[in-house]
């Protein structure tokens, strides 16, 4: 691109954005702040207002009232063919010009952008390359030659021609057959990485949506009901709109996924007794105290073992009698490999250690209360 708004996508902040059609609010003081070089979904059921909430964002509508920052720069400051040439915008029907052959189609703006020959020419080959098209024999084809998911990748290669920095994409693969949709999804997973973008993705697909997004903006009647990880809104969703959307059975779908980060108790104060500062004396009369019935024995910070409160009562000696041989995990561990082995050597407390301290734990009750 001749000329760039910005090189880079440092954040996308909408302030209270709202868009009113007659008495229907499509968008109802929507904020979001979206991070450079993630990848943020939009999803909610069809009418909730996330077609609307992207079109702000590249100002093919423009809001009532609300702000749209891009790096801090109000939107409507930019000249709105310069705004959208520094955004890729991939639709559902992706509307490629009939009548151009797939590499005309892909070097539309760089031509209007004045880009030479060579360099159009070496460049369409490059992305056809990227979306898996290989370019002799795509690159002289009309859209009509080309399968529904060919021409929804040639979309993508169009909207990427110009390199810009933030890719809005409106159900891309909605109007694909579920097994091409599958297919396309798991080939733009992989090249995501490879594009380094920020990209706004518009879904009601939950699937696309956990599959893709890094992170996750709900909507329901204009409004955004919660955002998050996948993993924050599959064990803290907001509210019963949110666990209705994401559906029950998706957390098992998803176990095998898990890690043990995502899972573990991490308000473990109450359970850490420093040896440093403290005797056997005082960590009996601490854990009582505190109502815990076992403790994380930790050498300033560096964890030692686990000791159990009836333990300590039976204990004569002055050393504690500490189990240093128990089984602990890493936060990065499989949660079913974790489960396993807690299954395996009927360990019931889990701590959790990363660089020699304890951040958390894991209790069987707990999983099971948070799975289910
Ligand atoms: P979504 O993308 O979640 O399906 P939209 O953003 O397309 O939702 O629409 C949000 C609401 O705004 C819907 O109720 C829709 O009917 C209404 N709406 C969208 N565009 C227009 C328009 N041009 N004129 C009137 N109403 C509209």
């Amino acid at each position: 691109m001749k000329k760039r708004l910005f090189e880079k996508v440092e954040k996308v902040f909408l302030d209270k954005v709202t868009k009113r059609y007659g008495a229907t609010i499509a968008v109802d003081k929507v904020s979001l702040e979206i991070e450079g070089g993630e990848l943020f979904v939009l999803i909610g059921p069809s009418g909730s207002g996330k077609t609307t909430t992207l079109k702000m964002i590249n100002r093919m509508i423009e809001p009532d009232e609300g702000y749209i920052f891009i790096n801090g720069e109000d939107v409507r400051k930019f000249d709105v063919v310069l705004l959208r040439r520094n955004m890729g915008y991939v639709i559902q029907n992706i509307g490629l010009f009939p009548h151009m052959k797939v590499k005309d189609n892909i070097s539309l703006l760089m031509k209007l952008e004045g880009y030479d020959e060579q360099y159009i020419e070496k460049r369409v080959k490059e992305l056809l390359e990227l979306v898996d098209l290989p370019p002799k024999h795509f690159m002289d084809r009309y859209p009509y030659q080309l399968s529904g998911g060919q021409q929804q990748r040639v979309g993508l290669a169009r909207a990427l021609a110009l390199d810009p920095p933030l890719l809005l994409m409106d159900e891309p693969f909605g109007a694909l057959d579920p097994i091409l949709r599958k297919q396309l999804q798991e080939e733009f997973e992989k090249i995501k990485w490879r594009l380094g973008k920020t990209i706004v993705f518009v879904t009601h697909d939950v699937d696309e949506a956990f599959r893709l997004g890094d992170r996750i903006g709900i909507m329901n009647d204009g409004k955004i009901i919660q955002v998050g990880e996948p993993d924050e809104l599959l064990f803290s969703p907001k509210n019963e709109f949110v666990e209705k959307l994401i559906g029950a059975d998706r957390k098992y779908r998803y176990f095998d996924k898990l890690k043990v980060s995502d899972i573990m108790n991490r308000e473990i104060e109450k359970y850490i007794f420093d040896l440093h500062k403290l005797g056997k004396n005082d960590i009996i009369s601490l854990m009582e105290e505190k109502g815990v019935e076992f403790g994380i024995i930790v050498d300033k910070g560096v964890f030692q073992g686990i000791v159990y409160l009836k333990d300590l009562y039976l204990w004569e000696e002055k050393a504690l009698p500490l189990i240093r041989n128990t089984i602990t995990a890493s936060p990065r561990d499989s949660l079913q490999s974790v489960i396993y082995e807690m299954k395996r050597s009927k360990a019931r407390i889990i701590p959790v250690i990363e660089d020699g301290s304890p951040i958390g734990i894991l209790l069987p009750d707990e999983i099971l209360f948070r799975l289910i």
